[in-house]
This record gives structure tokens, sequence and C-alpha cells, in this order.
């Protein structure tokens, strides 16, 4: 079939809105990701993620933050709104924000039915605003307690297209849980909860230190087979912390190592690797240990104020910080006896 010629028109708006929005939400997760940065932005302790069947019926992440008052959050779901970055130059002296495009919350609302409910602190009273669609449907004040609640239901109820490619409920929340996992863990001063189906996945106690936020998400088994980073071999990285798992407590993916720069998370083949190397020979094949690192990247090293959807990231000097993360684990691996030294690597 050759293709008929057609005329060259602009789309309308909501089209490109709805095209548009598939780029950031592209599942539950991506929500999830996105309500969960705002709520740390906002300053929250306590942050609460419930989801139902994967996140494809509702999603909820709700906050104890600074909280909107009306007229923000009638602003906060327009387009390319934000309260993180002024101008240019903020960008390129580096933003401590996780958000600053001010689109998150626009084109969530353009693919499913958002419903957000807020409070200033110390302010008088709450609001209630939701969208459909990206329409407006009301703004009224409501009884609510200080911070934010962001409710998504029927993601992708008005793009049936991206509606068919979520997978199956299980996987769709095993990365919702992925997600909040990973922001847990960089985040020990913070209390998360986790809820799937009304049932609670994990919660964490918020106190402050890593190792009982590991216990809380991964179980006591696994908490008792990990031990901290201490020292600190040679190398272009200021400091790396976090805990790594016995060679016998693996999974079959590398989906729990999990690492960050100078607390943000990011994905590195050079850093995975450079874990599973410190094992030797002493890990299966395909076996992968559990492990939270979070590196100090001095300045210029590395360019964190990346996409936001792109996690993954490439160093300068990547070999010296690879021998670097390797011999660092591979120390605390053998000082805590859970590796047998080897022949000096060539
Ligand atoms: P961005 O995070 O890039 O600024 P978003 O669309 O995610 O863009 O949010 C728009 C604005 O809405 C934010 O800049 C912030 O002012 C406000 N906002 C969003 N979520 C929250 C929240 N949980 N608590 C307080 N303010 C929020
Ligand atoms: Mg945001």
């Amino acid at each position: 079939m050759s293709p008929e010629r057609a005329e060259i028109r602009a789309l309308d708006p909501g089209t490109v809105d709805k095209i548009a929005a598939g780029e950031v939400v592209e599942r539950p997760a991506s929500v999830v990701k996105e309500l969960v940065e705002n709520a740390l932005d906002a300053g929250a302790s306590e942050i609460t993620v419930e989801v139902d069947a994967g996140g494809t019926e509702r999603i909820r992440v709700a906050d104890d933050g600074i909280g909107m008052g009306e007229e923000s959050v009638r602003k906060a779901v327009e387009q390319h709104t934000t309260s993180k970055l002024r101008d240019v130059s903020e960008l390129d002296r580096g933003i401590s924000t996780l958000g600053f495009r001010g689109e998150a919350l626009y084109t969530i609302g353009a693919v499913s039915r958002l419903t957000i409910t807020t409070k200033p602190r110390g302010g008088e009273s709450g609001t209630k605003l939701t969208l459909a669609g990206g329409e407006v449907e009301g703004c009224d004040p409501a009884g609510c307690p200080e911070g934010t609640a962001v409710e998504v239901t029927d993601l992708f109820y008005n793009t049936p297209a991206r509606k068919k490619y979520l997978k199956r409920e299980p996987t769709e929340f095993d990365h919702v849980n992925t997600v909040v996992t990973r922001y847990a863990l960089a985040n020990p001063g913070v209390r998360f909860v986790l809820e799937h189906d009304g049932r609670e996945v994990f919660s964490t106690t918020g106190q402050g230190d890593l190792q009982s936020t590991v216990l809380s998400i991964y179980g006591r088994e696994v908490a008792r087979a990990m031990v901290p980073i201490e020292g600190l071999a040679e190398g272009p990285l200021e400091d790396i912390s976090g805990y790594v798992s016995d060679p016998e407590t693996t999974r079959s993916g590398s989906t729990y190592i999990s690492t960050y720069v100078n607390g943000r998370y990011v994905r590195s083949k050079a850093i995975r690797s450079a874990v599973v190397d410190a094992y030797g020979t002493q890990l299966a094949p395909d076996r992968y240990p559990f492990a939270v690192l979070d590196l100090a990247v001095p300045p210029g090293t590395v360019d964190v104020n990346v996409h936001p959807r792109k996690t993954e990231v490439r160093f300068g000097e990547e070999g010296a910080i690879r021998d670097q993360i390797e011999e660092t684990v591979e120390e605390a691996l053998l000082e805590n006896g859970l590796i047998r030294s080897s022949a000096p690597r060539g």
C-alpha cells in the first residue's frame, strides 16, 4: 500500500499534550517517581505511597511537606510552572531540587484523573483541585492536614494506545516498588510507607540511618548479610559509603545494586561491574549481591543535571573510579571475612 499524501497541518494542542505526556509518563512507576520527587522537594519528613492494581487504577502520594495555597495549586498544574527555577543561570550553577522543569503535574494531569488536596504549613485552610484529562473540574476549600496528597486514578483512560502497553499488574507494581525503594534508600531521614492494594509492603522509620532503612525494606535476612563500607581506596572519589552483602546473599538480576552520586540515584554499568568484580570468583555466575552505595564525587567529574529520565551516568576518569570502587568494596568484604583474599590481580 503506498502512503496517501496527506496535507501537513498542526496538531491540536490536546493531542500534542497527550503525545508529550507519553515521554514523561510511561507507566505508573513514572507517576510515582515524579510525585515522590515533588514530596521530597517540598521538604517532607513522611511520604506515603499507595497504589492499587499495580498503580493502573489508583496512585496516591501524600506528604507532610510545605503544601500549597489555592493560587499555587491552580498554577502548579499548568504547563511549565515551577517554583524551583527562575532562570537559566540557576541551571548552570547546579540545582538542588529534584524537579525544575515544571511539567510533571501538567503532563500527568493530561492523561489521568488527578486530585490534589493540599494545605500550606501554618495555613488556615486547605484546597482540593480536581482535573480530568487536563481540564480543571473543581477547585474548592477542603479540610485536610498540612502538606499535599496527589491522587491519580484511571491512568491513560483517554489514551487507550498507551494503556495497551502496560504490563500485568504485578510487573507494574515491581516497577513502583523499585522506584520507592530507590528514594527510601537515598533518604533514610524521611519515613516512607508503601502500600499495595491496601496492604503495607514496607515502611521505613525515617530515623536517619541507612542500616535500619535497609532492614525495613529488604528484611532481616538481607540486612544481617550486609556490612558497611568503611575504608576508601586511592582514587578520584572523595568518599564511598553504604553497605554490601556477603557473596551468598544474591539475586539473579542487578536490581539490588543501588547506586547514588552525591545522594542522587544513578545507573552506571561501570559502578555495577566494579561492585560485582570486587567479589572475584566467590560470586556464583549470573548472581548479583545487594549493595547500596553513595559516591561522593567532586564537582565537574560527573554531570548529574542530565535529562531527568536518563539516570545512566558517565564519569570522567571512569577507569580510575571503577578501580577505586572495586578495591574499596573488596577491602570491606575482606575485613569482614566475607571473601577470602585472592592472588593479586595483574
Ligand atoms: P517541578 O517539580 O519541575 O517544579 P511539577 O509539575 O512536578 O514541576 O510541580 C509544579 C510545582 O507544583 C512545583 O514547582 C511546586 O511548586 C508545586 N508542587 C508540586 N508537588 C508539590 C508537593 N507535593 N508539595 C508542595 N508543592 C508541590
Ligand atoms: Mg516535579
